[in-house]
């Protein structure tokens, strides 16, 4: 009986894998076509070309990593984890969501710190923190701010993503982190469930803070490591 609901558990986990498939896809590739779009303004310089041309490699070559990245999901490797300097990944994510954002007017701040190193799958990471910005700017109708900050407490580094949008009520906040709950008429409901599961994976919590028309902030936790011995 055990062993059976197990199973099932398992199957579960592997569709609802299955279905993330698609959706995490889908980010890298929405972030593609908006810098091909962008590139069809004959009037942007080289260097611009030459950055939208390279970010958009970068991300198609994102969505083949997660493709079979999800695809080895269920085999509990360890084989990706490394150390990961979290003012250079927040950054990095900053600059893949920046176009998306300044396209619907608005606007997203970075605060670092010292450096802060944490223990995980780098492409899963950015998975999670895109999916949450991302959320953010699609909360944001006409414009607004995203504030992304990063500081430590106790033995923890603490990221948090703050927006400016529509809020949600207290239900809607409970459903946060479940399968195929969305408000969006092309939402999928998936971008929520991978980034909490990715978060846990890596031993950390995540938290939201939010009020209907004023706006919503995600803070994760995740344990520092500490890296003074490291050369
Ligand atoms: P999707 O974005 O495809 O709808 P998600 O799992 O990413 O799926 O989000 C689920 C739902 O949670 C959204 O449809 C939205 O109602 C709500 N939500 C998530 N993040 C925010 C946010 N920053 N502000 C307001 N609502 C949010
Ligand atoms: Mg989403």
């Amino acid at each position: 009986m055990l062993s059976e609901l197990k199973e099932l558990e398992k199957l579960k986990v592997v569709s609802e894998i299955a279905a993330s498939i698609s959706h995490e896809v889908r980010n890298p590739l929405t972030v593609t076509k908006g810098f091909l779009q962008l590139l069809q303004d004959k009037t942007i310089t080289d260097d611009k070309k030459d950055f939208y041309i390279r970010l958009s490699l970068n991300e198609l070559e994102r969505a083949e990593v997660i493709i079979s990245d999800y695809l080895t999901f269920a085999k509990p490797s360890l084989d990706n984890v490394e150390l990961l300097e979290l003012n250079e990944e927040l950054e990095y994510v900053l600059k893949i969501v920046t176009p998306y954002a300044t396209m619907r007017n608005i606007t997203i701040t970075l605060s670092k710190t010292k450096q802060m190193f944490v223990a995980g799958e780098r492409q899963k990471l950015h998975q999670c923190l895109i999916n949450l910005v991302k959320n953010g700017i699609e909360a944001m109708p006409d414009k607004g701010q995203i504030t992304m900050s990063l500081h430590e407490s106790n033995e923890q580094a603490i990221i948090a993503i703050q927006d400016t949008g529509i809020g949600m009520s207290e239900d809607q906040m409970k459903r946060l982190g479940t399968p195929y709950y969305s408000t969006k008429t092309t939402g999928t409901g998936l971008g929520t469930m991978v980034a909490y599961s990715i978060i846990k994976a890596m031993r950390g919590e995540i938290e939201v803070d939010s009020k209907q028309g004023v706006g919503t902030c995600f803070t994760i936790k995740l344990p520092k490591v500490n890296c003074e011995n490291k050369h």
